[in-house]
């Protein structure tokens, strides 16, 4: 499997993804809403784009299919709750669906509500595997639930999905946010150093070549996945002081989001 990260250059922060077959040529484009930019980046490469996957309804992630389309034919797809809502799929996708690209790439579709009812992360189970997760995971931080969505339901897709893969698994979110995001982090886990460190470097990138994080760093980086931390706790508490001293992990993930909100 071939990938290659299309930094959007605009207000949004979007990245966009193509996904490519390394015998055929043939590739996917994740959310190519700068469609021009996905297209030129293909040429680049020699690749053909064939199929166009939005993991949820969003117009800064579905807005660039139309372009794209008439530019290469390509099919789309989307999860099948979301279709009506977007328009112009081809394929309605399902938990555990198996999308195709070229002769040697496989993904796997995976159900993930929480930053819409109807979003979809894509899951390759290659030797260092990798996770297109949309809107939901974002390097250091959590999609909001502010247009469609529940964190209940995102706190569920985080416990019960993502951070059950395994820890070397590659992650590719819609948007570059990480600085923002690690500021975040340090404000709930003063002490967390590895934020720190990360910080110190995401501040000054060049968001074309940011880091590409693995869940094993996310796991210490992102609040959002540090539920049991005794520090992100006892800090919450004195935001929360209802709470009770060991909160169970549900409660945290929700308050951090509703701190998140606001912040
Ligand atoms: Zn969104
Ligand atoms: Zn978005």
């Amino acid at each position: 499997m071939l990938t290659e990260r299309v930094w959007s250059g605009n207000s949004l922060r979007n990245f966009h993804y193509l996904i490519a077959c390394p015998e055929t040529g043939e590739a996917l484009a994740v959310d190519p809403l700068e469609w021009r930019l996905c297209l030129e980046a293909a040429r680049r490469r020699g690749w053909e784009i064939r199929q166009i996957l939005n993991t949820h309804e969003h117009t800064d992630h579905t807005g660039g299919n139309a372009g794209l389309r008439s530019a290469t034919r390509a099919t789309v797809l989307a999860h099948a709750g979301a279709a009506a809502k977007i328009g112009g799929i081809d394929r309605g996708l399902e938990k555990g669906d198996l999308i195709r690209v070229g002769r040697t790439v496989e993904l796997e579709c995976l159900d993930t509500p929480g930053h819409t009812m109807t979003h979809v992360c894509l899951y390759a189970h290659t030797d260092q595997p990798a996770l297109f997760c949309g809107d939901t995971l974002f390097n250091a931080g959590a999609g909001n639930c502010h247009n469609g969505g529940d964190p209940q339901r995102l706190y569920e897709t985080f416990v019960t999905q993502l951070a059950r893969l395994p820890d070397e698994t590659r992650v590719y979110p819609g948007h570059e946010y990480l600085a923002r995001n690690l500021e975040f982090t340090l404000d709930r886990e003063p002490g967390n150093e590895a934020a720190a460190q990360h910080l110190g470097t995401a501040r000054h990138h060049d968001p074309a070549a940011a880091e590409v994080t693995t869940l094993a760093v996310e796991k210490r980086i992102n609040t959002f996945l540090r539920l049991q931390s005794p520090a992100v706790i006892a800090r919450l508490r004195e935001a929360f002081p209802d709470l009770p001293e060991h909160p169970d992990a549900r409660t945290v993930f929700v308050k951090l989001r509703e701190l998140r909100n606001r912040w």
